[in-house]
């Protein structure tokens, strides 16, 4: 682990992809060394599913499973097989020609052989203090309908939605399925969504939308009661009654310390061969939801962690360097 003898497979983040790598690199004895980032003020090392609750569609889970849970067991896998990890963010990589040179931010930089990138993407968040607390404690406020939507406590009470892009369209048609009613707040007075899918909003009989609003302020101390809305155009404020927020504003995938050595695509994600995880670098692959911005569950994102591992695993082999 020094920077004279390369590492055969470094993955570079702690979600669903890189501990499903990590468990298939170690199970091929390619011993991999994962760095698995450290906490940044209130967010932990491992992932979007660190701010789930309950996550009730991982196969093989009839009870639900919290995020963290999840991701520790998914940790645990990896080191009973053999992969090895240093709690660091990777500050800077250097991808020119393998083996590759990856540079945390405090630890000695490592060689690596192969990479594999699982760094995920963020979800934009609105930034307001009651927001982000009310969605780390399971509160009412989430990032993805699709993971938290059915929840019990979402059934048949009032559900907010906030963004104008396609995105927030999924989100508000997959709530309609348990809420009594869908109010989707923007900021504008139109849609950026695909016409199709503003169409299918729009003309949804529980759904109804605030428009040329803002959330300003997120309402209840344990759990949400409603939001505050703004008029973009007067600044007047009036309280809406709700159950449950879902913002829907973006996701930012996390490549910024790739220092713009990947081929991305025109929305940031670095780009892979299709149906693979080889990106533009031979050598470097991508898995989860940085190469994702169409499925992001947690389930998907393992399995092109494990697609990433056995590339990485056959590249290896492909060029004469397995152990
Ligand atoms: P997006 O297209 O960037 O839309 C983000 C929306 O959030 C916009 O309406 C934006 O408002 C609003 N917004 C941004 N920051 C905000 C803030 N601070 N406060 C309030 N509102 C804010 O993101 P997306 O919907 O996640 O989609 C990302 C990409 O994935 C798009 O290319 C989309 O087409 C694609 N996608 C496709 C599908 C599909 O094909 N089924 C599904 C999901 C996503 P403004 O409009 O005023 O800027």
């Amino acid at each position: 682990m020094t920077d004279s003898t390369p590492e055969q497979v470094v993955i570079i983040g702690s979600g669903p992809a890189a501990w499903t790598a990590a468990v298939y690199a170690a199970r091929a004895n390619l011993s991999p060394l994962v760095f698995e980032g450290e906490p940044r003020g209130t967010e932990l090392p491992g992932g979007q599913l660190m701010l789930t609750t309950e996550i009730e569609n991982f196969p093989g889970f009839p009870e639900p499973i919290s995020g963290p849970v999840l991701m520790e067991r998914m940790k645990a896998q990896a080191l009973h097989h053999g992969a090895r990890v240093i709690s660091e963010l990777v500050a800077r990589v250097e991808l020119g020609a393998p083996p590759f040179r990856v540079v945390p931010n405090y630890a000695p930089a490592v060689l690596a052989r192969t990479v594999i990138v699982a760094t995920g993407a963020a979800a934009k968040w609105i930034g307001l203090p009651n927001e982000l607390r009310l969605a780390q404690s399971g509160g009412g406020v989430s990032a993805c309908a699709v993971c938290d939507g059915a929840m019990p406590a979402y059934r048949n009470r009032r559900l907010a939605v906030v963004g104008g892009g396609d995105t927030a369209m999924e989100e508000a048609l997959y709530l309609t399925k348990f809420a009594s009613e869908v109010v989707v707040i923007h900021r504008r007075d139109s849609f950026r969504a695909s016409k199709v899918m503003a169409t299918r909003v729009l003309s949804h009989p529980k759904v109804r939308v605030e428009w040329n609003s803002e959330v300003a302020d997120v309402l209840g101390d344990d759990a949400i009661t409603g939001v505050r809305l703004r008029d973009t155009g007067t600044g007047a404020e009036r309280d809406l009654e709700v159950g449950g927020l879902f913002v829907a504003i973006g996701h930012v995938p996390n490549t910024a310390f790739l220092g713009g050595q990947l081929e991305t695509t025109p929305g940031g994600y670095v780009k892979v061969v299709p149906g693979r995880t080889a990106t533009s670098v031979s050598g470097v692959f991508a898995a989860g939801d940085v190469i994702d911005d169409y499925y992001r569950q947690a389930i998907t994102s393992a399995g092109s962690g494990c697609m990433a591992a056995l590339e990485a695993e056959r590249w290896l082999v492909h060029h004469g360097e397995a152990p």
